[in-house]
């Protein structure tokens, strides 16, 4: 699962976790920058009331769907399959 995380009036940054906890995915986002986790990164940085993080899913990253085909496995022409994915329709 992809999630945008940006501190506020920042500029997002695409994050990847299998988490989908969105409070589970800011502590590792955090911990990846250094922090021991989200708790942490808001005091360290001064924010003891609110939290400047914000954090959203991707919704239109649909992973496992074949780009080529939009899982429908089918080729070009009846009665072929998909080359990219070998019919399956995932990628
Ligand atoms: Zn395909």
């Amino acid at each position: 699962m992809k999630y945008e995380i940006w501190v506020d009036n920042g500029v997002a940054d695409e994050f990847e976790s299998a988490s989908h906890s969105l409070n589970d995915v800011l502590d590792e986002y955090c911990q990846e920058a250094g922090y021991s986790d989200h708790a942490a990164a808001c005091e360290t940085l001064g924010f003891t009331d609110d939290s400047p993080f914000n954090i959203r899913a991707i919704e239109s990253y649909e992973p496992g769907i074949c780009d080529a085909c939009n899982g429908s496995g089918e080729g070009m022409h009846d009665g072929t399959t998909c080359s990219t994915c070998k019919g399956r329709g995932e990628a």
